[in-house]
């Protein structure tokens, strides 16, 4: 018996694959625009046409796919997760860094992934793994292999810090305590960076300044000759470098170092933001783990003053969004609960942008910025079939975003509701 079972599951796979599939919704977004009258083809894991309906030929075995007053949008793109964290109010990261073991934070992450999936986000970042090793390179292994359902996957493995910034902190110097990324300065940089690239990262993440200040303050790590010499390295391996940066003197060296996305920004100065713009470097901004990070301290939203970390967060965003630097959609998930990404959605239009720009955002806008818009991030014919569909209308209303029916990766239905 056990002899045939991968007959059958190259059987399944088969048929699956050479599924055409009819969609149609009272409203389209293709990553820019808005359109109605729409439907999109899909055949095996491509997008076959995109466009009005009258200019289709629906091929007559097509399943045909529609739900009243919905709306249709390329699967969701997630610009920094950690699917090997959980939200800290439930196990605070010191405890989940050293005390669970890679095994326990696998089998969470799968289940992570799995969620994130069916929330509509059909591609992620993730940017490290924090202690649990390279155990995204075989999450998104068995992920690309079908064993797991969850979003094709761009992973960082360890990340780069800094030797005595990072955490956990604040143990006996007589115990070697495992830090939540890798530790290396001046020129072994090259070796480490080089390392992360031969375990099989996508990007290498570094940390470009943290908590470490003389009170505790964040401040620059890396110099800019060694965050040069990262960049270096990974760029003739054909990989980007990010930084984690939230003041303007670490955003500033990650900017000169070239690296080609700033996670957080929180510091960041018009002086800093047009340098980005210039440059073309993105910025996501991750509100959500800041909102977060101030609720588990006991902020209650509406009913309490505004903490200081979140007014700062709203004034550097609006000078981020004056400044016209691209803006990624990414909420560092992971802080919070994997499958409510929609929540960094919710707050970019909060703090200040239109609906359809974060819309934009979510899809295209991170597509290109990580050298996916070639293959996913809009609807157009030859593309990968990432597509969603759900009730109401999030082009006006983003948290429709929540009410999600359909969910499609590489032309395979994930979820898809009565
Ligand atoms: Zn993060």
């Amino acid at each position: 018996m056990k002899r045939f079972f991968p007959i059958f599951l190259i059987l399944s796979f088969h048929v699956t694959f050479s599924q055409t599939y009819f969609l149609t919704a009272d409203r389209i977004f293709d990553g820019e625009n808005v359109h109605t009258g729409w439907g999109i083809l899909v055949e095996g894991n491509k997008i076959a046409s995109a466009g009005p309906v009258s200019t289709i030929s629906v091929p007559a075995q097509a399943i045909k796919i529609n739900y009243p007053n919905s709306t249709l949008l390329p699967g969701l793109i997630e610009g920094h997760s950690h699917l090997f964290l959980y939200p800290y109010n439930i196990t605070d990261w010191d405890t989940q860094v050293l005390k669970e073991t890679d095994s326990y934070r696998t089998v969470r992450a799968t289940v992570q992934a799995k969620n994130t999936l069916m929330a509509g986000f059909t591609t992620a970042r993730d940017l490290g793994t924090e202690g649990a090793g390279y155990s995204d390179v075989a999450l998104k292994r068995a992920i690309n292999e079908g064993i797991v359902p969850g979003p094709r996957l761009l992973v960082a493995g360890r990340a780069i810090v800094s030797t005595g910034s990072y955490g956990p902190k604040g143990y006996d110097y007589d115990q070697q305590i495992m830090l939540g990324a890798e530790t290396a300065d001046g020129n072994d940089l090259i070796r480490v960076t080089r390392d992360q690239i031969g375990k099989g990262v996508d990007i290498v993440k570094v940390y470009a300044d943290y908590r470490w200040g003389n009170h505790n303050e964040t401040m620059p790590t890396f110099s800019l000759e060694e965050l040069k010499l990262i960049v270096e390295t990974a760029k003739s391996s054909g990989r980007p470098v990010v930084a984690h940066a939230s003041t303007a003197e670490g955003m500033l060296r990650a900017i000169l170092a070239g690296v080609e996305t700033i996670e957080h920004g929180d510091g960041g100065t018009p002086e800093v933001y047009r340098l980005m713009k210039e440059k073309n470097i993105s910025l996501c901004p991750t509100l959500a783990a800041t909102e977060s990070i101030g609720q588990y301290r006991g902020w209650k939203k509406g009913s309490n003053p505004e903490p200081e970390a979140i007014k700062k967060k709203k004034a550097s965003f609006k000078l981020a969004i004056e400044s016209g630097v691209t803006l990624l959609a990414g909420g560092d998930v992971g802080v919070f609960a994997h499958g409510e990404n929609v929540l960094e959605l919710e707050l970019m239009v909060e703090y200040g942008l239109s609906p359809l720009a974060v819309l934009t955002s979510a899809t295209l806008v991170n597509a290109k910025a990580f050298h996916l818009e070639e293959q996913l991030g809009s609807l157009k014919k030859g593309l990968k079939a990432d597509i969603i569909i759900v009730s109401g209308d999030p082009t006006k209303t983003v948290s429709d975003l929540r009410k999600v029916k359909f969910v499609m990766k590489d032309g395979v239905i994930y979820r898809q509701e009565k």
